[in-house]
């Protein structure tokens, strides 16, 4: 017997009977996007492995133990994409997208990542992700923050939370970081072994553990907001300000850092607490020197991204989900002669009645169990052809929802005209 081929470990089949959260939930995007003039652009999911190394960061969890890297026939390292942000900014630099233009942006697709995985954490997991560059903000942020808050309320989510801090410049945090390695050097002997080891890579990336016996050391530590220039200090204000005035809620949060080295001044993430530990649903940030970075021109940019999986699973949680629906129409057709004409007759009903699901019988069997399974579909009428309806040119309609209509003989030619005036007029 042969073996059973399982998918790999931490990356999920989306089956029929969830993929209508998705939909709802990226159409609503799509729409969103539209209202506020953001183009769509796609990517390789593959990028040559020095982008993440040089964007990221190398003492970041991504790229020091996350990233799926491998030698391809040419030997040239390429990686699977974690994250949208670096793919964006390589794009629009590599076919002149930010030559004396501006761009707004989104993207939606699969990351990968290598974690271990868990409820909401996948190794392939979705992202939708939204870019702006060439705004140095803080207006612009504030629309990027309008954008996530609309998408919760046209899917009707509740219950997030906005946590927001500004990280400066990347002078400003050098100087914060100076003294925030001191403070963590005087305390050496209470750091748990993550955060000795974050302490010359990335000692900010402290101030995120997720280690409850951290907790009181890092409460104590220099908070980021007093190390900020004057300049960052005022874009901050004013975002905080323009919030406030479009009536987004949010909390100052100066431990929020980020997990990636390439932001400066704002940086956010909403968070719920539905879902456990996996609390962030949506993050993002300015990374006003990336594109320079990455050998484009001095371009501020800022950009978020949320996790579809986390999104989704807040969507059945909260009861959001919108039933899929059933077929309304379902084609019965008994007999060679019905089933010669049954296709062509579903697509007149398509054709007629565009916003009507029509579900044709295929693979024949009997007349009985065939309306058992237009009953089973849930389809509000069958439509039914046998040999002598073929032969007349009319259908016999069967409503299967409710006990008042009786059956009823409709020409082939008005079918569609009917069915389509009926189901419009009981809503069901
Ligand atoms: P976390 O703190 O949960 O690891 P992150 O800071 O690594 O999140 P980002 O890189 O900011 O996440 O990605 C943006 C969003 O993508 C997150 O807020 C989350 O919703 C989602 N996300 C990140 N990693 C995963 C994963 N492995 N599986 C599922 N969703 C993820
Ligand atoms: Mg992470």
């Amino acid at each position: 017997m042969s073996e059973t081929l399982q998918a790999v470990r931490g990356m999920n089949d989306v089956l029929p009977d969830q993929t209508s959260a998705w939909q709802q939930l990226e159409r609503a995007a799509r729409e969103i996007f539209a209202q506020y003039g953001y183009s769509e652009l796609r990517l390789p999911l593959l990028e040559r492995t020095e982008l993440f190394k040089r964007s990221i960061g190398e003492f970041t969890d991504i790229v020091e133990k996350e990233m799926y890297t491998f030698r391809d026939r040419g030997d040239d390292s390429l990686t699977l994409r974690p994250e949208a942000t670096a793919g964006i900014v390589r794009a629009c630099i590599s076919n002149g997208l930010l030559h004396n233009q501006r761009q707004k942006l989104w993207l939606m697709g699969p990351m990968f990542r290598y974690e271990r995985p868990q409820k909401g954490r996948y190794r392939q997991f979705h992202q939708i992700d939204v870019e702006a560059l060439g705004f140095p903000g803080p207006d612009v942020d504030v629309e990027l923050i309008l954008m996530t808050a609309r998408l919760w309320r046209r899917l009707g989510l509740r219950g997030l939370t906005l946590n927001l801090n500004s990280l400066g410049t990347p002078e400003s945090r050098a100087v914060y970081r100076a003294r925030l390695v001191e403070y963590f050097r005087a305390h050496v002997a209470d750091l748990d072994a993550d955060s000795t080891r974050r302490l010359d890579g990335n000692p900010l990336r402290i101030l995120d553990s997720k280690n409850p016996a951290m907790a009181a050391l890092i409460a104590g530590a220099p908070s980021i907001t007093d190390h900020l220039d004057p300049e960052s200090a005022a874009h901050f204000a004013t975002l905080c300000a323009q919030l406030r005035a479009a009536g987004i809620d949010f909390v100052l949060n100066p431990r929020l850092v980020r997990g990636l080295d390439y932001y400066s001044r704002t940086v956010f993430e909403w968070v719920t607490t539905d879902l456990g530990s996996q609390d962030a649903v949506c993050s993002g940030g300015r990374y006003d020197g990336l594109v320079s970075q990455l050998g484009g021109d001095a371009v501020p940019a800022i950009g978020w991204a949320l996790g579809e999986e986390r999104i989704v699973e807040l969507m059945h949680l909260q009861g959001l989900v919108a039933d899929e629906g059933s077929p309304d129409v379902y084609v019965v057709l008994a007999g060679t002669a019905a089933e010669a004409v049954g296709l062509g007759l579903a697509e007149r009903i398509r054709d007629g009645a565009p916003g009507l699901r029509v579900e044709t019988n295929c693979g024949g069997g009997s007349f009985k169990s065939q309306l058992k399974r237009a009953d089973k579909s849930g389809a509000k009428y069958a439509v039914i052809v046998g040999e002598d309806e073929a032969a007349r040119q009319i259908a016999a309609v069967k409503p299967l929802r409710g006990r008042e209509a009786a059956q009823r003989e409709v020409p082939f030619d008005d079918l569609a005209a009917e069915l389509g005036k009926e189901l419009q007029s009981r809503p069901v």
